[in-house]
């Protein structure tokens, strides 16, 4: 290996998302010295635990949904049994190391130094970069960019918790496991559940509250919720688990948890269980306190509009900061802020603006979200000052199927003022995932209802819904 530049222009820890594309940006198109470090693989937690290989998996579900709802339109094709969960997750594996040789490719074609080791903070502006033989290097740089992302939260310390798994672990799964039981209410334990659920697992969800996904809207939460169990997701509500125990035999898990009268239960033979209970900044051990970077109670880097910390020439963005927990935020942060640091007097104001960001859980339905929630718009606008169109239905794909096996569809748009500006678009149903995209770039332009109804309506469609609320 070549030996490790002792100077660099803009240091980059961490070779995600958000570190990539600003470290890429940075060399390639303003000419800064850059070096990437990355002690795992390239491409971080999307790339290799995360967004990649989850909708990989979520598209095998969604095939599975396809092939049952075959007979429905005349076809007599024969159900999966068996999904060859072995196969899929080898050609998966490799799609994904397909990805870390590309990304290690442009880094290259982009001119940034890519140093494979781990980094520690030395000071404000030095580096200790340990590589995988062992040798410790210090490296100065001028500007240093943290972007270490973070790690799935530790279970709660309850008797046999290590015998679950995270996230990461969802993704080394061998074959496919007879019954799971995952805990959590956020994106990643509502896809997974619906992943299992619909590939043939007995799938068992144990959530703190009546209902999961609760950042978002009130129809999201409880439609979804509804929907999970109505399809045959175990959903164990307001439940804790207490213990876990292991079969020395078996290798199966058995599973303690209360429910809110205080009933003890179990549910038994279980393969896996999934503790998918938020995500940690990963701002330990790396030196932080020794530049003197503040952080937040729960150990997020502080940073301001511009992804600046408190510390000069020290930046950081994506999931260390704790601000919007996204892929394309990071990478988007990562660009603004190379351009305001290495663009010159035309992008030095740039920065992300973190209003209106859409996102979508790959949840049975798909699920989208943009802006403000009802309960969020009345406790910023008032309620007086609000207008929610609401249309639930059932979508055209179903027409041909049997009335249980029709899942919902809904929309609420919720707008504001005399202008009726639209401030929330929340979407549930088939195909929201795509259906999202076009109208967030509408929303993020500052359309109103009436810019939505003047839209031609596309027919038959379920989105033409949206250009029609009444
Ligand atoms: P989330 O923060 O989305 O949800 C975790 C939830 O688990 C909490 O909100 C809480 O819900 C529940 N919880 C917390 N502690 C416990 C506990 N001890 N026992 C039981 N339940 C608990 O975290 P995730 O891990 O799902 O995802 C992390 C982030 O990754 C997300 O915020 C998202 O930004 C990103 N992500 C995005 C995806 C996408 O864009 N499609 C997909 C996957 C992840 P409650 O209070 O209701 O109990």
């Amino acid at each position: 290996m070549a030996p490790i530049s002792t100077e660099t222009d803009y240091l980059v820890i961490g070779g995600g998302s958000g570190g990539l594309a600003s470290g890429r940006m940075a060399s390639a198109r303003f000419g800064a010295k850059t070096m990437v470090i990355e002690g795992s693989r390239l491409g971080g937690t999307c790339v290799n635990v995360g967004c990649v290989p989850k909708k990989v998996t979520f598209n095998a579900a969604a095939i599975a949904e396809t092939i049952h709802n075959a007979k429905a339109y005349g076809f007599s094709v024969q159900e999966t049994a068996p999904f060859d969960w072995t196969t899929f997750k080898n050609k998966r594996d490799a799609y994904v190391k397909r990805l870390n040789g590309i990304y290690e490719r442009n880094l290259n074609k982009d001119g940034v130094e890519y140093v494979h080791g781990w980094a520690k903070l030395l000071s404000k502006n030095e580096v200790e970069v340990t590589t995988d033989d062992g040798t410790k290097s210090v490296v100065r740089a001028k500007k240093i960019l943290l972007a270490m992302g973070g790690n799935p939260t530790p279970p709660p310390s309850i008797p046999g918790a290590d015998y679950g798994i995270n996230s990461d672990g969802f993704f080394d799964i061998e074959k496919r496991p007879g019954k799971v039981a995952l805990v959590g209410a956020g994106y990643i334990a509502v896809e997974f559940a619906g992943m299992f659920h619909t590939l043939g697992t007995e799938t068992h969800l144990f959530i703190r509250h009546k209902t999961f996904l609760r950042s978002f809207d009130p129809m999201i939460q409880e439609t979804v919720t509804k929907e999970y169990q109505r399809i045959g997701v175990n959903l164990h509500q307001e439940s804790h688990v207490s213990r876990v125990e292991k079969d020395a035999s078996t290798g199966k898990l058995t599973i303690t948890y209360k429910t809110a009268d205080g009933t003890e239960s179990v549910v038994s033979d279980v393969d896996h269980l999934i503790w998918a209970i938020g995500r940690d900044p990963a701002t330990k051990d790396v030196g932080l306190e020794k530049a003197g970077v503040e952080l937040t109670s729960k150990g997020h880097v502080v940073v301001d509009q511009y992804q600046n910390t408190n510390v000069e020439g020290v930046y950081a963005l994506g999931d260390i900061t704790g601000q919007v927990e996204l892929t394309p935020v990071a990478i988007a942060a990562g660009r603004r802020l190379s351009e305001r640091l290495f663009g010159g007097e035309q992008f030095s104001t740039a920065r992300l603006d973190y209003d209106n960001i859409p996102s979508v859980v790959f949840a049975h339905p798909e699920v989208g979200s943009i802006g403000l929630s009802e309960p969020q718009a009345i406790a910023k606008y008032g309620e007086e000052n609000i207008k929610v169109y609401k249309t639930g239905f059932t979508a055209m794909y179903y027409s041909m199927m049997e009335p249980e096996e029709k899942g919902p569809t809904n929309y609420k748009l919720i707008v504001t003022g005399p202008e009726e500006k639209v401030v929330g678009l929340h979407i549930m149903g088939l195909g929201s995932g795509e259906m999202l995209q076009g109208f967030g770039v509408a929303i993020k332009m500052g359309a109103t209802k009436s810019d939505f109804d003047r839209c031609v309506a596309i027919h038959p469609t379920s989105a033409e819904e949206i250009v029609t609320l009444k």
